[in-house]
This record gives structure tokens, sequence and C-alpha cells, in this order.
């Protein structure tokens, strides 16, 4: 059988596709992208002409199945999606599980991704992180998330869209609070990229204040809560001698 190469691709910056990936997406029999229009712009700035089938939200389910019959025939593909690390908030994860599950050979290369490419410069702590993905759009159930976050103590990482960027700050100054250190990663890699950092209510204003701030895309790096000086066994006997007392004289 072939091999499903996993290849990013740059979130941005053109110099971020890198030599192995290039190399990849020439040699393989054909390439599975996300829009087959866009992808095929960045394979011709490349030079690299190979067949591009569509693989995308939308078709993945029906679609894997024929992909791994082809793999198992011997063509080595590989997966691309429209910017960054494939299966990062983007197709592919069906894909790779039935591969996985028929025995094929799966081989990530590593490469552009917004999550690490904000992390890495936000200036936060980056020992231990989660990443949240795109927060429900609906706004009941996107602060109903953001509630299941409040107590988190590590720093996380969403992405967000423009559309909602205001929404979600507001949310985000509500519910977890306007003093939590925030910071906004915007067009990385990119002419315009900046970093707004502040407290969540700092940056909320200055997107407010500037609707370009509002534009492009945008990564937010939230800072966690602060750690609880108590651990949870000395929490656990606090409580028990609390309920011990209630029952003294
Ligand atoms: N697979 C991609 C990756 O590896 O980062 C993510 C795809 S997801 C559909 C698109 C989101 O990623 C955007 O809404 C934004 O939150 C984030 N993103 C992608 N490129 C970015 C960039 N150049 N600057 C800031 N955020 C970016």
């Amino acid at each position: 059988p072939g091999t499903l190469y996993i290849v990013p691709t740059p979130i941005g910056n053109l110099g971020d596709l890198s030599p192995r990936a290039q190399q990849v997406l020439q040699e393989v029999a054909a390439i599975a992208a996300e829009d087959t229009r866009h992808s095929r712009q960045l394979l011709q700035q490349f030079a690299i002409q190979n067949e591009v089938f569509a693989l995308h939200e939308h078709n993945e389910r029906e679609r894997a199945a024929a992909v791994v019959e082809r793999l198992q025939a011997g063509d080595s593909l590989a997966l691309i999606s429209d910017a960054g690390t494939p299966l990062i908030s983007d197709p592919g994860y069906v894909l790779v599980q039935q591969c996985r599950a028929q025995g094929i050979t799966v081989v990530a290369l590593p490469g552009p991704c917004a999550i690490t490419t904000a992390l890495s410069a936000a200036g936060l702590p980056t020992d231990r992180f989660t990443f949240e993905g795109f927060l429900p759009a609906k706004p009941q159930q996107r602060r109903k998330a953001l509630e299941a976050l409040r107590s988190e103590t590590r720093t996380m990482v969403f992405y967000e869209s423009p559309h909602r960027i205001l929404a979600t700050l507001s949310d985000l100054q509500d519910v977890i609070g306007a003093e939590r250190t925030l910071v906004m990663a915007r067009e990385l890699t990119k002419r315009y990229e900046t970093y707004l950092s502040g407290s969540v209510a700092e940056v909320l204003a200055r997107v407010q204040d500037d609707s370009n701030q509002q534009r492009g895309e945008m990564v937010l790096v939230l800072a966690g809560a602060p750690q609880q000086e108590q651990s949870g066994d000395s929490q656990a006997a606090l409580q028990t001698v609390q309920i011990l007392r209630a029952h003294l004289p």
C-alpha cells in the first residue's frame, strides 16, 4: 500500500512551505485538498503539477473510503488544507482514522500552524496549554463554553473569525473577567502581523477603537486562572473541619 502524508502549508508567508513538503507534494500520486482551486494556486507558485482532488468537511465521510482504497492499491497521497496543518480545525480526521484502522502508514510533516506560532511569541506560559478551537457561534453556547473554562489554569488558545471577534472579546470580559491577561495574535506571518496584549478589557478596547484590528485572521491566547493556593486535599480537609464544627457545642 501507499503512504498518506499529512502536509502543512503556509498560514500566510509562502516561504514557510518546507523543502520536504514541496518534495512530497511533487512525488505523491495525487493531493487531497480542502479547496482545489485555492490549493492549485499555491501549488502553481511552486511549479508543482500534480493531480488535486477535493476532500472537505462536506464530503470527507463519503470520500474517505475511496481514498483508502487508492492507498491500498499502492498510490501514495498527500493531504493538505487551505492553510496550516490539516486536522487542526480542518478536515482529515476521518481519513486518518480510517487509514490507521486499515493499517495504512500515515506520515505527518511538521510545519506551519497558527496555534504554535501564536503561542511561541505571545509571552504567556507554554509549559501547559489547551487548544479550544473555535468557540461556539451562538452567544448562549459560547458563554457556556467559557464558563466551563473559568477556572482552567493552563494557557488557552482559541481560533476566532473577524465577524465574531468583538462578541467573543466582550464575552471573555463578562465571563472570564476584565483583568485576565490576553494576547490577540493577528495576521501571523503576513504583512500586518500584530500582537495586542494586555488585560481582556484593554485588548477589547483596542479592537473596538481600531476597526483594522477586527480584520484578517486571529488567534486568542488567554492566560490561565491563577493556581489555587490550596490543593484539593487540604480543601477537602477544611470542608470536613467545617462540617464537624457545625456539630460541636
Ligand atoms: N489548520 C490551520 C492551522 O494549522 O492553524 C487552522 C485552520 S482554521 C479553519 C482557520 C483559523 O486559524 C483562523 O480563523 C484563525 O483563527 C487561525 N489562523 C490561520 N492562519 C492564521 C494567521 N495567519 N494568523 C492568525 N490566525 C490564523
